[in-house]
C-alpha cells in the first residue's frame, strides 16, 4: 500500500511530499513554456493528422499493466500537448479563452480539495463560492440577490436546457409526473445557437414546435415577426411557452431587444389571458458586457476613446434590460477568459426551482440531514464540479474595472481591424456591426453585398461567392499556424432573386480574444489576409483561364 499511497498528496502536509508535487508542476509549466512561440499558434510541432490518425490511436491504446513512474506520465501528457493550439495573439478564430492566472489557481484549489458541489457538507468551498458569485453577479445585472438563485452548469448549452426545463415545469407542474404537454411552443431567432434545438429535442417538445423568428439587418430578432408567429400559435390553440432572447449571437454578436420581447410577451399574456411566457437570455456570448451596466460614460474613468465608448454605451442600453429575463447565463469560458467549463446559470426567482427539485424521499444519500443546508437536488447533474471557485478567483483578481478593460480591448481591436481591412483590401465587405467579432466576406471582383442584401442576386451567383469564400477559408486555414481566422457557413440568411428559400451567407470571422491581441497587431492580421488573397486570386484566375482555354 505504501507504493499506492505515494500516488496521493500527503495526509499530514509534510514538506517532502509537497516539494514532490511542486516539482511535477514545475516540470509541466517549464515544458509548456518551452513550447510557446509568440509567432506561432501551436505549442511545438503539430502531429500529422493523417486519415488513419485516430485509428492508430485506437489500435495502440492499452491500460499499462504496471503503473508508470510519474516522470513518464508527465512525458506522455506533454506528448498530447505537442502541437496544441495555444490562444496567443495569432488566434483570432473563436471565443476560446486563455485562462487567466487567478482562474487557473481557483481551478487548482477546486481540484485539491475536490468538493462535491452537490451538497455543502461534501463541498463547502464551492457551495459558498457559488452563492457568493450568484449574489455578486445578480447585483451587477439588476436581479434582486435576495430572491435570485444560481448554479454552475454544463455550459451555455446547459443553461438553455435548464431554463427550458424550468419553463415547462412552471407552466405544467404535473409534467414531471405525466410527461410534457404536446402543444408547447418555443421561439428563437433564426440566428440563435443550436442549444435550443437540442433542448427541444431532449425535452420532448420537438423541433417542429421550435419556431424560428426572422433576424433584422443588425442580427437581432425581428419583433414584428415574433409577435406574428406567437399569435399564429395562439390562434391554432398552442401555448407560447418560452422565448430565447440571444444576447450576442455566436457568429455576429447580434443582441436581441429583450425589452421589446418582454413587452410583446406581456401584451399577449394580457390580450389572450395566457400564462406568463418564460424568457431566457442566452447571454453565453454577450453576458460579460453587463460589466458596463453601471459604467459612467460621462466621466469615463477608464478613458476609453470615443469610438470604443460609443459601442459600449450602446451595449449598456441593451444589456441593462437583461434583468427582465427569467434567467440568464455567464459563460466565463468565453469572453471572461477562464478554463472550460465555467458557466453560471442565474434564475431571477428562486421559487421556480421548487418545480424541479427532488423530493427528499428521492435523495436518501445526501441533503436531508440536520447538517448542511445547501443541496442542489434541482440540477440535472448529481455530483458537480466546484467551478464557482474558478469564477470567484477570476472576479476577485479582475474586479469590475479589470473586466471592463479586457472587454473594451476586444472592441478597440475590432474597430482598428475593420478600418485597416477595408482600407487595404477593396473586394471585401464587413457584414456585421462593430462588436467583439468582425465577420467579413470576399468577392472575386468587386463587392456585391448590397445586391445580396437586397435579394437581387441569384442562388447561383451567391453560391459562387460562398464557394469563393469557402475555398479561401481552406487556403488560410492551412496557414493557421501563422494567423488562425474563424469562419461560418451561416453568418446570416438572405433572399435570392430566384428562390423562396433563404440562402446562408458564408463569412470569415475575426475574433480577437487573446489579451495579447492588441491594436499593434492589426497590420499583421490584415497583411496576412492581403498576401494570401492576392496569391489566391492569382492562382484561382489561372485555374479559370485553364478552364476557359482548355
Ligand atoms: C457558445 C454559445 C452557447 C453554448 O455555450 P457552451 O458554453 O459552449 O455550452 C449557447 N448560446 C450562445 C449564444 C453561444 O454563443
Amino acid at each position: 500500500m505504501k507504493k499506492i499511497q505515494k500516488l496521493f498528496p500527503s495526509m499530514d502536509g509534510n514538506d517532502f511530499q509537497r516539494e514532490e508535487i511542486l516539482s511535477y508542476f514545475r516540470s509541466i509549466l517549464t515544458k509548456i513554456d518551452e513550447l510557446k512561440d509568440p509567432n506561432k499558434l501551436t505549442l511545438g510541432e503539430m502531429p500529422e493528422y493523417t486519415e488513419d490518425y485516430y485509428n492508430r490511436v485506437i489500435q495502440k491504446a492499452d491500460v499499462p499493466k504496471k503503473g508508470l513512474p510519474m516522470e513518464e506520465v508527465i512525458q506522455e501528457l506533454l506528448k498530447l500537448v505537442e502541437g496544441h493550439r495555444y490562444v496567443n495573439r495569432n488566434y483570432v478564430a473563436n471565443a476560446a479563452p486563455l485562462p487567466n492566472i487567478a482562474s487557473i489557481i481557483g481551478n487548482l484549489v477546486m481540484v485539491l480539495v475536490n468538493g462535491n458541489n452537490l451538497w455543502d457538507v461534501e463541498g463547502p468551498a464551492a457551495a459558498t463560492a457559488e452563492i457568493e458569485i450568484t449574489s455578486m453577479l445578480s447585483k451587477l445585472i439588476g436581479y434582486d440577490e435576495s430572491t435570485s438563485a444560481g448554479y454552475t452548469t454544463w455550459g451555455g448549452q446547459g443553461a438553455v436546457f435548464n431554463s427550458l426545463r424550468l419553463a415547462i415545469a412552471r407552466y405544467a407542474p404535473s409534467s414531471n409526473q405525466n410527461g410534457v404537454p404536446q402543444n408547447l411552443y418555443c421561439f428563437c431567432s433564426e440566428l440563435s445557437h443550436y442549444s435550443l434545438y437540442k433542448s427541444v429535442e431532449a425535452t420532448g417538445i420537438g423541433v417542429e414546435n421550435m419556431i424560428r423568428v426572422k433576424a433584422n439587418v443588425d442580427h437581432s430578432m425581428n419583433l414584428e415577426d415574433l409577435k406574428e408567429k406567437m399569435e399564429h400559435v395562439i390562434a391554432k390553440g398552442g401555448i407560447p411557452l418560452y422565448v430565447l432572447a440571444t444576447m450576442g449571437t455566436t457568429d455576429t454578436f447580434g443582441v436581441d431587444d429583450i425589452k421589446g420581447i418582454k413587452r410583446i410577451a406581456e401584451e399577449l399574456e394580457c390580450t389572450y389571458g395566457i400564462c406568463p411566457i418564460y424568457i431566457h437570455a442566452d447571454s453565453a456570448m454577450g453576458g460579460m458586457y453587463t460589466f458596463f451596466n453601471n459604467y459612467d460614460f460621462e466621466s469615463n474613468p477608464l478613458l476609453f476613446k470615443d469610438n470604443v465608448k460609443e459601442v459600449l454605451k450602446c451595449y449598456q442600453q441593451k444589456f441593462e434590460h437583461i434583468k427582465l429575463a427569467d434567467s440568464m447565463v455567464f459563460d466565463f469560458h468565453k469572453l471572461g477568459q477562464t478554463p472550460y467549463i465555467t458557466s453560471l446559470f442565474i434564475i431571477k426567482n428562486r421559487e421556480y426551482l421548487k418545480y424541479v427539485d427532488l423530493d427528499t424521499a428521492e435523495t436518501p444519500y445526501v441533503g436531508n440531514r440536520g447538517y448542511g443546508s445547501y443541496h442542489t437536488g434541482y440540477t440535472l447533474e448529481c455530483s458537480r464540479m466546484g467551478s464557482a471557485l474558478t469564477i470567484y478567483a477570476s472576479l476577485l483578481a479582475f474586479g469590475i474595472e479589470g473586466y471592463q478593460e479586457l472587454l473594451a480591448n476586444y472592441i478597440r481591436v475590432n474597430i482598428a481591424f475593420r478600418e485597416t481591412l477595408t482600407k487595404e483590401i477593396s473586394n471585401v465587405v464587413i457584414t456585421n456591426e462593430v462588436s467583439p467579432i468582425t465577420t467579413f466576406r470576399f468577392y472575386p471582383e468587386k463587392t456585391r453585398w448590397n445586391e445580396e442584401m437586397k435579394g437581387i442576386l441569384t442562388i447561383e451567383e451567391m453560391t459562387e461567392i460562398n464557394q469563393f469564400n469557402d475555398d479561401f477559408a481552406e487556403v488560410i486555414g492551412a496557414e493557421r499556424d501563422t494567423v488562425f481566422y474563424g469562419n461560418t457557413k451561416k453568418q446570416c440568411l438572405v433572399k435570392a432573386a430566384n428562390s423562396n428559400k433563404p440562402i446562408s451567407v458564408y463569412a470569415h470571422k475575426f475574433f480577437a480574444i487573446s489579451p495579447y491581441s492588441t491594436i499593434e497587431e492589426v497590420d499583421r492580421y490584415v497583411g496576412f489576409l492581403k498576401e494570401h488573397l492576392a496569391f489566391f486570386l492569382k492562382t484561382s484566375s489561372n485555374k479559370n483561364m485553364i478552364l476557359t482555354t482548355g
